[in-house]
């Protein structure tokens, strides 16, 4: 018997390209009133763009200004700071 495997919806990593489960990786949004934010329960309404949970990632995506390309709006430096604590907080939670 072969069971049918359960579909779980695959992102792309907007630094690296790669595709993983939708729920290993982080969602940033932009929300309708202009804020980037890390939406850490996938809830957040706006449009998303999704980065894999680690700092390297995070930084390439701003940097590089994929982020911004994905949201369609500027990150500021501040939304990116408080990215940033958030993936930490999240990494050192994660081990
Ligand atoms: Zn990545």
């Amino acid at each position: 018997m072969i069971s049918v495997p359960k579909k779980i919806p695959m992102r792309q990593c907007v630094a690296c390209k790669e595709k993983k489960e939708k729920t290993r990786l982080a969602r940033v949004v932009r929300t309708p009133d202009g804020r980037v934010l890390y939406d850490a329960g996938g809830k957040l309404s706006g449009r998303g763009a999704y980065v894999c949970h680690n700092i390297n990632c995070l930084e390439k995506a701003v940097k590089s200004r994929a982020l911004s390309r994905a949201l369609e709006c500027e990150v500021p430096d501040e939304a990116f700071e408080q990215l940033r604590s958030q993936f930490e907080a999240q990494e050192e939670k994660n081990g």
